[in-house]
This record gives C-alpha cells, sequence and structure tokens, in this order.
C-alpha cells in the first residue's frame, strides 16, 4: 500500500489537500474545520452547485485518457482507496489513474489523474500529474495545490516528471456535433512553477501540526485574508461580536478600509472626516435617507408605456449549442412587466423549456413583447450585454435588437446617483434596495430567490431531472423569481417617485 515512509516526527493529524491550502490561508480557519467543524456556515445552493459543477467536468476529464482506470473507493473510504490505488501504481498496463489516493508525512490526497508517461533510467514508471479545474485560468492557489500534492506523490517514491493544469479553454467554440475535450481542455505544464516550493511544505506542515496541539483557536482577527483566495466558512462566527457598523461593512475599494484600520477607525461612524470617501461611502458614512435633487428630473426621463425587463442566463462551461463556447452566456428566460401612463400593468414572459438552443426563440418572442414604443427600464448592464451578444449572433435580428438597446432605461443607475437609504448597507444590489424601498414586496416567498440558483436549477430542469412533477414545480420557480424582478423595478420606480414629492 502506498502511504509513507512516514518521517520520523509523526504528527498527530491528518490532513487533506483542501485542509492543508485552508491552513495557507489562516491557521485559525484549519483549527476550526478540524476541532469545530460546527461554527462553520454551510455553504449556499448557488455555492453548491460550482462545486457540483467541478465534479461534472472532471468526469468529462477523465475521458482525455482513454483506459484510465478510477479509483471507485470513496473519500471515507481512505483505506480501501489507498489499497485500490496501490495496485493501479503496479499494474504497468494500466495508463492512467483517476483519484487515486497517497498519503505522505499526515497527508491525504486525491489526485485528479496522475498519467503514466514512461519509465526512468532507473527502470522505475514516470507519471504526470494533472490537476483539473474548471476554472478558465491559473490562478495562485492552483500553483499551491500542485504543490502539496507533489509533495506527498514524490514522499511516497514516485518519479513525477510533469505537474499539470488542466482548465477550461474558453477559446474553443463547439461544432454542435462532436465535443472536442483537447480543445476544451487546455494544459498547462507548471512544473518549472510548483518545484522551487516544495522545499517549504515541510515546515509549513510542521507548523500546522504544532498549532493545531494547541488547547485553542490562534488568536487572528477577521480582516481580507478572510476572503481570498476563498471566502471563510468561519467568516460569520468569526465577526460575531463585531458591531453593526465595523468598518469592513464600508463599500468600495478594500485598500480604504486597510488604510482605515492602519489609523485604528474600527466603525464606519469612526472615520475622520478629512479622509476622502466615494460619493456612496460618503452616503453610507452619513446613514440616513437621502434624495438627490436630480430624481425627479431622473424618473421624468422615461417614456410610456414602460417595459421592464429581466433576463435570466445559464453559462454552461461545456457548451451545449454549435458555435458556442465554455462559459458563453445563454439567455434562457424574460420577463417583461408593462405599465401604461394610467398605471395599468401587464405582464409577459418567455421560458426555454426543452434544453434546445433558446437564443433565437427568445430573441424573437421578446421583440414581439418589446414593440416598437416606450422606454425599456432594466436594473443593471446585464441585459445591455445580454442583447448586444444576441445582435452578434443573430445578423437577422440585428437592426432590431440595436433599436431595443436604444430604448434601455437604467434603473440602476437613477437610484445610485439620486437616492439613498441606510437600510441599503452601501448595496445597491436590487436585492439590498428593494426591501428599503417597498418593504411590502421582497424575495422571502420564493423558491429560487437567486439568479446563480436561477441558472443552476434550469440547467437541472432541461438537463437532468426527468420527473415532470419535479420539473413543473421548477418551471413554476424560474417563472416567478424572474417576474419578481420586474416588478420590483415597477414598484420602485413608484415609490421613489412618491419620495421624488
Ligand atoms: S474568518 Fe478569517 S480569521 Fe476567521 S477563520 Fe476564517 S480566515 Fe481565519
Amino acid at each position: 500500500m502506498l502511504i509513507s515512509p512516514e518521517p520520523a516526527a509523526r504528527s498527530s493529524y491528518r490532513l487533506s489537500k483542501s485542509r492543508y491550502l485552508s491552513g495557507l490561508q489562516c491557521h485559525k480557519r484549519l483549527y476550526l474545520e478540524i476541532h469545530a467543524p460546527g461554527l462553520a456556515t454551510k455553504p449556499d445552493a448557488a455555492t453548491q452547485a460550482i462545486l457540483d459543477m467541478g465534479t461534472d467536468l472532471g468526469e468529462l476529464a477523465r475521458r482525455r485518457f482513454p483506459g484510465g482506470r478510477l479509483v471507485t473507493a470513496g473519500y471515507r473510504q481512505s483505506q480501501e482507496a489507498l489499497a485500490q490505488t496501490s495496485e493501479l501504481v503496479q499494474d504497468p498496463t494500466v495508463p492512467a489513474i483517476f483519484e487515486g489516493a497517497f498519503q505522505f508525512n499526515q497527508v491525504l490526497i486525491r489526485v485528479d489523474v496522475l498519467e503514466r508517461v514512461g519509465v526512468n533510467e532507473l527502470g522505475q514508471p514516470t507519471w504526470r500529474l494533472v490537476e483539473v479545474k474548471s476554472s478558465t485560468k491559473m490562478k495562485a492557489t492552483h500553483v499551491e495545490d500542485l504543490t502539496i500534492q507533489s509533495y506527498v506523490l514524490e514522499g511516497i517514491g514516485l518519479a513525477l516528471v510533469d505537474i499539470c493544469l488542466m482548465h477550461v479553454n474558453t477559446q474553443y467554440v463547439f461544432d454542435g456535433r462532436h465535443l472536442d475535450l483537447d480543445q476544451l481542455f487546455g494544459l498547462r505544464s507548471l512544473t518549472e512553477t510548483v518545484r522551487p516550493r516544495l522545499p517549504d511544505v515541510e515546515t509549513r506542515l510542521a507548523a500546522m501540526q504544532t498549532m493545531l496541539e494547541g488547547m485553542s483557536a490562534p488568536a487572528i482577527a477577521p480582516d481580507e485574508h478572510c476572503q481570498s483566495p476563498y471566502e471563510c466558512p468561519f467568516w460569520a462566527h468569526c465577526t460575531q461580536e463585531k458591531p453593526a457598523r465595523w468598518i469592513y461593512h464600508l463599500p468600495g475599494s478594500s485598500k480604504t478600509v486597510v488604510q482605515l484600520r492602519e489609523l485604528g477607525v474600527e466603525t464606519i461612524d469612526d472615520i475622520p472626516d478629512h479622509v476622502a470617501l466615494t460619493p456612496v461611502q460618503r452616503r453610507v458614512k452619513e446613514n440616513r435617507e437621502w434624495v438627490g435633487e436630480g430624481l425627479r428630473a431622473a424618473l421624468e426621463k422615461i417614456v410610456y408605456p414602460v417595459h421592464h425587463l429581466d433576463f435570466e442566463t445559464f453559462m454552461p462551461a461545456v457548451p451545449k449549442f454549435v458555435d458556442t463556447r465554455p462559459y458563453q452566456v445563454i439567455p434562457t428566460q424574460w420577463s417583461n412587466h408593462i405599465e401604461q401612463l394610467d398605471g395599468t400593468l401587464h405582464h409577459a414572459e418567455y421560458l426555454s423549456r426543452d434544453g434546445r438552443d433558446p437564443r433565437e426563440e427568445l430573441a424573437m418572442t421578446l421583440l414581439d413583447s418589446l414593440g416598437q414604443e416606450g422606454s425599456i427600464c432594466v436594473y443593471s448592464s446585464y441585459e445591455r450585454s445580454v442583447l448586444e451578444r444576441l445582435a452578434e449572433d443573430f445578423p437577422s435580428l440585428r437592426k432590431a435588437l440595436k433599436r431595443v438597446i436604444a430604448r434601455l432605461w437604467d434603473l440602476h443607475v437613477v437610484i445610485r446617483d439620486h437616492y439613498y437609504h441606510p437600510a441599503f448597507e452601501g448595496s445597491y444590489s436590487i436585492k439590498a434596495v428593494l426591501p428599503a424601498v417597498v418593504p411590502s414586496l421582497s424575495y422571502e416567498d420564493l423558491a429560487i430567490r437567486d439568479g446563480g440558483v436561477a441558472a443552476c436549477e434550469y440547467a437541472r430542469m432541461v438537463f437532468v431531472v426527468s420527473d415532470w412533477i419535479e420539473k413543473a414545480q421548477i418551471e413554476e420557480a424560474l417563472l416567478r423569481y424572474c417576474e419578481r424582478d420586474t416588478l420590483a423595478m415597477v414598484e420602485l420606480r413608484r415609490e421613489l417617485k412618491k419620495r421624488a414629492g
């Protein structure tokens, strides 16, 4: 079995690759993960969906290594996984091992792909380590990830000749028939970047082990390190005693917050008057409702009938439709609330339901609903970017879509420039603005309350779920979510008109 030679100073805590990476981010995080995991905030539905997408890609990437063998023992069956891996390593007919388990110096890792590439001068097999990531480019944390894996593999005596990152290549264009995995995945050798880091691993591990033996978590204060490279799940725990107007809640550049912290500023209310703040930061500091002089004029620029438009989209890592790229934004749904000058409201909507390329049908139904007259109220520049992409992709609709783009009217910009409410807490997202301005309307009663979840649920509805009752439930939840976004804009405009006098 490929476990050790363990070093002389045997440590008490077995670490996984992810725990080692947690320890690099923050010793306290690692301590809590091991001694008090219940204090962590569970990932929300959108984060979980991103994690699941990474797993799907890993499975697809294996097809690039024909004949490779999967270690079937699960993550909790480490002894079984180590034994299975050991057998595969010793079998020269196995060209690649997927999810192989290896352990050295109390670190247990699972390796996405370990490819057998040849034999060295000593007659030993040589290997290429491949880590599969769903991201589109290399990040610093990927190097650390490969470094700890290489440390373990070389620690148990495997001859690594190449250390690679496999990531998604966004330049690849799907022809609609055959998925070219060599094009979909880019393979980048990081051997030269990883090798100089290997000598530091031993020291880092020793420091982590010593820290873990402590009676309490190290006294590390939460600050910007908690968000990078990953948002720490103990943030809520570590910040529970911070004041409501803690300086970290100041929106805008984290540089300003760091500078203020260096000045000893603990809360937003303590910011000295001479500190230069952006207009938004200034309003957050003032912490009172503010109605700009130009609000009324800005609202009156709108032309009736007013359409209120919102798209929902999804961005499949593996392209599904002809002439699309990985992670290309595919609109799947729209909602339009149309308000006449007399206040009459009419709602129209579209949702693609069958997994076919929805873009052309979506664009045509939208053009029909938007007609030729009136402003089109949106919240953010996202709708504009989706329309521009549709205009590029469908030349026959280009002129009509360009005319639609010329009618866009951004409520987000109007609010940002002319209105503030303390309950915004520095955020101008519609999820923060709506409950502050229109408390009677929120997203709380909806099954889907977030665009990321909507994207994942759409993909599940059309590509995964076969039960028609479950499909119908998702469909209904998607329609109600998108409808709420556009109704929110109607009610926001109405309420702001009142406040503008
Ligand atoms: S929230 Fe910050 S300080 Fe607390 S454990 Fe996480 S990274 Fe460390």
